[in-house]
């Protein structure tokens, strides 16, 4: 275990050759304040902070003091922002300070978000203000206790500097932990600048850091590729099932290790409507919920492009066509799951689809419904979980169905209800829920409901009695919250 003092970085990015990026010195707060620092992700970087006061934490977290050995960059990528591609994006606003090999075994790179300008910011100022660090800062965590593939939230911490987005608001900085944050734009960069050496540059670098076990494969570049597709399937697979909705899932905006990455206008669905559209600049709903699967593969045919110099066609095709296997494979196991069904049977994908609609219809909020679901008792009349349905009767009849379906299983009524309690999470971050903590950190720098619902979202499938408030249907006002890419 290190303390922060002691923490001794490698430069694992900055390896790759000077074109991938920038050296920029990070823009401190003068006056930096610990709004909260997440010990779960400190042990990622075998980190004890027992002997640090807050204050020293939140020099380290918003770069006024620097780690041994930190070099910090801002890397440089391209993508297809809604379909359209733009040749040059990079980290406007994020440093790439270095990164550790834990006791593990594991990379850990280190970033700070909202550290102000680097060559890539364009015309925008390099920061990030305090409501959409802290909407990042949880839903991280809030997808890691979900069990969702994500980047990691460390520290998040205030600084007295003012930022203008729609109004005055509060700067504040968020360090984030990835093996890598590469992106799927990272290789468009290089390839559509026709830089092949570099591209492979790129691909070397993933394999020899990331992708080992590829390496004494026989075509190590084509299961490089092969590799991104499916976790991009497994990772999206997994955001429908949760009812996740990334919002803005851009080229630049996908990892090339398939973790969710980049949150922005993202929303967990309320009510079920599949064709949900969280951001509110997304004015012909690309990114809509049910859009999101497609999507991804129209991501993966982007980077496809940008592997091609280093794989065959056929080979990029075939891992392409995997796609959709690889995503209802894991869909479909998922939502039997969630439905408590451990034995395969044909007729489920009928009933979820039935289940859906009527979801959809009755405007049933998802994750109270399944939830509740959990609890379904046959040969009973389910009043809760029934009275989630304006139409009853509906719900009744489908009740039928799922109770015959019930029968099939070999499982007893106790055993199913365990499991399915631990797939059907309490607790999501809801966008309301987001606010109400924001709102307490912005009016009264009040951050212990911030912090004391990260420890709910770290354990999203227990009981948490005082926050029994935040597992029921949310307040009418919540329907009102209008989120855009602002941030
Ligand atoms: P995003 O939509 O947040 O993923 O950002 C798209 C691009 O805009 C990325 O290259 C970001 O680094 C950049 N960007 C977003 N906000 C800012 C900002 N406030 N300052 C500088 N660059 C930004
Ligand atoms: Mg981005």
């Amino acid at each position: 275990m290190h303390s922060l003092d002691q923490l001794k970085l490698s430069n694992t990015y900055s390896n790759l050759p000077e074109v991938f990026y920038s050296r920029v010195t990070p823009a401190a707060f003068a006056q930096p304040k610990l709004a909260s620092i997440n010990h779960q992700a400190a042990a990622l970087l075998d980190l004890n902070l027992n002997m640090h006061t807050d204050q020293e934490i939140a020099e380290y977290f918003c770069g006024a003091k620097y780690f041994q050995n930190s070099s910090p960059v801002a890397s440089v990528y391209a993508g297809h922002q809604f379909g359209v591609y733009v040749h040059q994006l990079g980290d406007g606003r994020a440093l790439i300070l270095g990164d550790i090999k834990n006791q593990q075994g594991e990379i850990w790179e280190i970033q700070l978000k909202g550290s102000g300008i680097t060559p890539y910011s364009r015309h925008a100022d390099g920061r990030a203000v305090l409501r959409s660090s802290i909407r990042e800062y949880l839903c991280s965590e809030a997808m890691f206790g979900l069990g969702i593939p994500t980047t990691r939230a460390l520290a998040l911490v205030v600084g007295d500097e003012k930022v203008y987005r729609e109004e005055m608001e509060t700067a504040a900085m968020v360090t984030r932990l990835a093996p890598t944050h590469i992106r799927f734009g990272t290789f468009e960069y290089f390839h559509h600048r026709m830089e092949i050496e570099q591209v492979k540059s790129l691909a070397d670098h993933l394999l020899t850091n990331h992708f080992q076990a590829l390496l004494d494969t026989e075509k190590p570049y084509a299961q490089l590729f092969q590799a991104i597709v499916s976790s991009t399937a497994t990772l999206i697979a997994q955001w429908q099932t949760v009812g996740f909705a990334h919002g803005v899932m851009n080229t630049d905006n996908m990892s090339v290790l398939g973790l969710t990455l980049d949150y922005g206008p993202f929303a967990f669905l309320d009510s079920y409507q599949s064709g949900f559209i969280c951001n509110h600049s997304d004015y012909n709903g690309r990114y809509a919920f049910n859009k999101q699967p497609a999507i991804g593969l129209w991501n993966l045919n982007a980077l496809a492009h940008g592997f091609s110099s280093l794989v065959e066609k056929d080979n990029l095709i075939s891992a392409l066509k995997s796609y959709e296997d690889t995503f209802l494979n894991t869909f479909e196991t998922r939502m039997a799951e969630k439905l408590g069904f451990s034995v395969q049977n044909n007729g489920d994908s009928a009933l979820l689809l039935e289940l859906l609609t009527l979801m959809e219809q009755n405007q049933v909020d998802y994750t109270l419904f399944f939830r509740q679901l959990s609890y379904f008792k046959r040969k009973d009349k389910n009043t809760e979980l029934r009275d989630l349905f304006i139409n009853r009767d509906a719900f009744d009849h489908w009740a039928d169905k799922y109770q015959q379906r019930l029968d099939i299983e070999q499982s007893k009524e106790p055993q199913r209800q365990e499991k399915m309690l631990h797939s059907n999470p309490k607790f999501v971050l809801r966008n309301y829920i987001a606010e109400e903590i924001i709102s307490a950190a912005k009016e009264n720098q009040n951050f212990k409901p911030l912090n004391d619902f990260l420890a709910v979202l770290h354990s999203p499938f227990e009981e948490h009695p005082d926050f029994e408030h935040y597992a029921g249907i949310p307040p009418e006002w919540s329907k009102e919250i209008a989120i855009s890419c602002s941030s």
